[in-house]
């Protein structure tokens, strides 16, 4: 048998934002930022790690941007909901090519494109060791995919929520604006919610507070840093109770 490392999270869910599929295009999906991140997903796997990702639709389409200029929410959070499909099934191919079974699984039925989720097929597919994409979020409008990691997460029953973000963990401030900026090695829920910082959506937050589950939010640009973390080494903010 080949040894496998100890792991620090044996199950966990993914949340990979729209924004960081699109790598430096500034917008929609850059096939080889796409390809890095199955990557770092495949060698999770790799390690025995049972892994999910909810994709978020902010690199094609974001209902508040519309609603901002005038238009119905409703049929903006729907678009930006069919946007989370897209990434998942760019995600899933990409996930394909790298030689991990994995599969989409839709709030929203669209049977054509992806299974429809359920928890039993959610159980099955992690049972089989498959690796699963959330997509549509919540499947409802006036929320946000954070707040479907979350309740994926929850669902799942992880170890983790990881939270991949433009910087390596959770600032008092900033960092891009504030140079005084300093960096939490750990923080809780309840501080997050006081503090007022900018991590996830508050209600992403609080259903993870109430389920015990830990935030880890860490970088997605640091290459194989998501793997690192999952072995307790690594640079992130751990959020817990
Ligand atoms: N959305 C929604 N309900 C959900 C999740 C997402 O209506 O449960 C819509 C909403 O319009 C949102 C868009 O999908 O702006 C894209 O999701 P999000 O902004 O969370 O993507 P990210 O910022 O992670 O790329």
């Amino acid at each position: 048998m080949t040894h496998k490392p100890d792991l620090k999270f044996k199950r966990v869910l993914f949340k990979v934002s729209g924004e960081a599929l699109m790598g430096d295009q500034g917008f929609g999906i850059d096939p080889k930022t796409t390809a890095r991140i199955a990557q770092d997903i495949s060698n999770a796997v790799k390690l025995g790690v049972r892994v999910a990702v909810v994709v978020g639709g902010g690199n094609i389409f974001r209902g508040v941007a519309l609603a901002a200029k005038g238009a119905d929410r409703v049929t903006g959070d729907h678009m930006g909901m069919l946007a989370t499909v897209m990434n998942a099934m760019a995600l899933k191919m990409a996930l394909t090519e790298a030689g991990v079974k994995a599969c989409v699984l839709s709030a929203i039925a669209m049977p054509e494109f992806c299974e429809t989720f359920s928890q039993r097929a959610l159980d099955q597919h992690l049972d089989a060791g498959n690796v699963v994409v959330f997509a549509a979020g919540t499947g409802n409008p006036y929320f946000t995919t954070d707040t479907g990691a979350a309740l994926r997460a929850c669902e799942m029953k992880a170890d983790a929520l990881f939270k991949g973000t433009q910087v390596d963990g959770i600032y008092s401030a900033d960092p891009k604006k504030d140079p005084n900026a300093t960096r939490y090695e750990n923080i809780t829920h309840a501080q997050i919610i006081e503090q007022g910082l900018e991590v996830m959506d508050l209600s992403a937050v609080t259903l993870t507070k109430d389920a015990n589950i830990p935030i880890v939010v860490f970088s997605l640009h640091q290459k194989g840093e998501f793997v690192k973390i999952l072995q307790g080494e690594g640079r992130c903010t751990i959020v817990s109770n």
